[in-house]
């Protein structure tokens, strides 16, 4: 690794404890980078995929591990729809040539050898299907891309599409090519974006090899996560069930993934327009649209049967509060040996849980419960979390002071994301560890990464990488942490149930994307690439563990929520501003189209017609939500003085009735509303955005009612979301009564 100490000299590190010091030390003492190692190079040396031998295997072992750390610990055991591969085949016919896909990643030397066999190039909940037809090349499959198309004069219907990772959430693509009417979806990893343009290839380098591939789910969990025949409810036995065919977040085209390799020579036998700069991957070819004169043949065959997830479920009770639970997890269930996604976070997991160990068996007791848990099923739709919080809803409610997740982890910095009333909780964490490369505390490293966030291109909100860079500035003042969509085991805690969660992990630094869901993301590439010496495994477990160890034993409330309210505030400045701005760009376009502009400028040798006609927007009233936003400001400051002012000194009976109110603060931004189309998503200021996937939409009921010209909706959304803020502000302002009351 290297050394940075140039900056070492410049900076002084500034470390404060933040849970109970001497804790603190016995949690970094009983770290073990090289033990977690151990942990990992075991953990994926076989396939962990569900119903795998090993994924059983993962779970009694990791039972073990928690019971011999000194945990209550056990199994729980659901029943899902998930399916795997029967049949599959991707060919290209020409006449009487016929070019076979192939649908098995080559091994390398580095790559474990298992005795299982793991499973082929798949995505899981896609439709079962035989087709034969063109192929047209949709760039990253994304709203925008069809829209091209359609001025390109190419439709889709009948065709077969193939589409490259990035941009959108995989599970887009294949849903997109169906709505537009494609009879099946190819999906390739161009090699400019995380192939050799990016790095060295593996083994070589990090970087995705020519016939690598990405697996992974496309179930629709924009809608609900979880076993998509019991959608809010547990999949138990006698439990009613939906058939796979009105199960609305199963696809119904079959998609499958196929390496850089085999694209380039799809991708050559396109015909057609040649495709605008921006959709040209770095493959030595001529990128076309197409169709193909040549057809594609697409075959998959699934095995639709119930599969069994293993949660294993760790207890440690509370001795002050037994019925006030932290809970903390990561999932165990790789796609093929998993090595970073999930082990690398998944190992953090167990070093907290046997350093926690090792402290009750010196004595310490938590005076909250803490539960631990291992997570499977997550790789195909958060499977096993989902189906525990669907199982346990009411009791979670009632109990749950925070969830803290964890999945991938990489060199680099610190990511915290999730409630933002945690922001000041999860900065004072941050500043109580130190960053192994540049030894400054983790905080101060983040914040200077945050400072140059609106010098960075890619950055798109830049009033949002403003307001940060700003805080980020000033080390006496909370960062407001960055909101959360989905894509791990925080969804159903977060999105269904409103309890207040956290999602970690470091990253930035190590190039690891082109191996991701592949059968090189192993023991051999994240060691030597992506965390070498398993120094940031280990942090992520200090970073974590301090929180877990925080929140057990601080009696107050964790919430901070002026962050909250600040970061609320930018949101209702943001949707306006949306809305602005699709007016004025529908005024400016319709002038353009009366005028002929797009016939006058397009090339008359390339066929182009005009783009479709905005729809006029009209005038919309922010006022409740403005109304409501600048309420939250109040008492969130309110709130915040009298904690500090009065919280210390509060008799035990009043901290109790505190802690109460408190713990059920953030589910009044959930109520039973739900958001529009996916009533299981109860959250309304973070949710999945519908069209981009994990990416997070705040606001989402008014954001997507205005992004997707729903004007109704968007106002109807004004007056829930508001309805659920002011219910937030009233909460917080019957804390501050309690507070100051003589
Ligand atoms: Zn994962």
């Amino acid at each position: 690794m290297r050394k940075f100490l140039a900056v070492t000299a410049l900076l002084l590190s500034t470390t404060a404890a933040f849970a109970d010091p001497a804790l603190e030390q016995k949690l970094d003492a009983a770290i073990n980078p090289a033990e977690m190692g151990a942990w990992l190079k075991f953990l994926s040396s076989e396939p962990s995929q569900v119903g795998s031998p090993f994924n059983k295997t993962i779970a009694e072992w990791t039972l073990a591990k928690f019971k011999s750390f000194g945990w209550d610990a056990h199994i729980e055991t659901y029943q899902v729809l998930y399916p795997t591969p029967l049949a599959e085949s991707v060919e290209l016919i020409e006449g009487k040539t016929v070019f076979k896909a192939t649908l098995n990643e080559p091994w390398t030397k580095e790559t474990p050898k298992p005795k299982d066999k793991w499973l082929p190039s798949y995505v899981a909940y896609q439709g079962d299907g035989d087709v034969t037809a063109p192929l047209i090349y949709v760039n990253y499959g994304m709203k925008e891309d069809y829209e091209a198309l359609e001025r390109m004069g190419i439709s889709v219907k009948g065709k077969i599409v193939i589409a490259r990772y990035g941009q959108g959430w995989r599970g887009l693509k294949p849903r997109l090519a169906q709505e537009h009417g494609a009879v099946g979806c190819l999906i390739y990893s161009d090699p400019r974006d995380d192939g050799y343009s990016a790095e060295e290839v593996y083994p070589k380098g990090p970087a995705r090899p020519p016939g690598g591939f990405q697996r992974g789910s496309v179930q629709d969990i924009t809608i609900s996560s979880g076993d998509p025949l019991t959608p809010g409810f547990v999949a138990g036995p006698g439990k009613p069930r939906l058939t796979r065919e009105a199960a609305p977040n199963i696809l119904k085209i079959p998609t499958l993934p196929i390496s850089y390799a085999d694209a380039r020579v799809f991708l050559a036998k396109l015909n057609g327009q040649v495709v605008p700069p921006s959709w040209r991957g770095s493959l030595p070819i001529t990128y076309h649209a197409g169709p193909s004169t040549a057809e594609v043949h697409l075959k998959v065959k699934s095995d639709w049967s119930l599969k069994p997830v293993y949660d294993v479920i760790a207890k440690i009770e509370g001795s002050t509060y037994p019925d006030q639970w932290v809970i903390r997890g990561n999932h165990h269930d790789g796609w093929v040996f998993g090595a970073t996604d999930p082990q690398s976070g998944h190992i953090a997991v167990l070093a907290e849980a046997k350093a926690i160990g090792e402290m009750v068996k010196a004595g310490w007791k938590p005076k909250r419960t803490l539960i631990y848990t291992s997570w499977d099923g997550e790789e195909p739709g958060l499977l096993g979390s989902t189906e525990w919080v669907e199982d346990h809803a009411a009791e979670l409610k009632a109990k749950t002071v925070l969830y803290i997740n964890s999945d991938v982890n990489a060199r680099g910095f610190l990511s915290a994301s999730g409630s933002q009333d945690f922001s000041a909780f999860v900065g004072r964490a941050a500043a109580s560890v130190i960053d192994p490369e540049t030894k400054v505390s983790v905080d101060q490293r983040l914040r200077a990464k945050l400072r140059m966030g609106p010098f960075d291109p890619a950055v798109k909100e830049k009033d949002e990488a403003k307001a940060v860079a700003k805080a980020a500035a000033d080390p006496s003042t909370v960062v407001p942490i960055e909101a959360l969509g989905t894509g791990s085991d925080y969804t159903g805690f977060l999105q269904h149930l409103g309890i207040p969660s956290l999602d970690l992990g470091y990253n930035g630094e190590a190039v690891w994307a082109g191996v991701y869901h592949s059968i090189y993301d192993s023991y051999d590439h994240h060691s030597r690439f992506v965390d070498p010496g398993f120094v940031y495994d280990a942090l992520l477990a200090k970073t974590a563990g301090r929180m877990v160890l925080a929140a057990a034993d601080t009696e107050l409330p964790l919430q901070q929520p002026e962050a909250f309210a600040d970061s609320v505030a930018l949101y209702v400045k943001q949707v306006k501003k949306l809305a602005d701005d699709k007016r004025e760009a529908a005024t400016i376009q319709a002038g353009l189209l009366k005028d002929h502009v797009f016939r006058l400028i397009a090339d008359p040798t390339k066929s182009s017609g005009d783009p479709k006609a905005l729809a006029a927007v009209p005038a919309i009233d922010f006022t409740p939500l403005e109304t409501a936003s600048d309420r939250v400001s109040a008492a969130a400051k309110a709130y915040e003085f009298a904690l500090t002012e009065h919280g210390k000194a509060l008799s035990p009976a009043k901290r109790e009735q505190l802690q109460k109110l408190m713990l059920t603060l953030d589910q009044t931004l959930a109520p039973e509303d739900g958001l529009p189309g996916r009533p299981w998503y109860k959250h309304l200021i973070y949710a999945p955005g519908r069209q981009t996937g994990y990416g997070v939409k705040t606001l989402p009921g008014v954001r997507e009612g205005i992004e997707e010209e729903r004007w109704d909706e968007a106002v109807r959304y004004i007056s829930i979301t508001a309805r659920a803020l002011n219910a937030y502000a009233a909460r917080l302002d019957a804390a501050t009564e309690l507070l100051t009351a003589p």
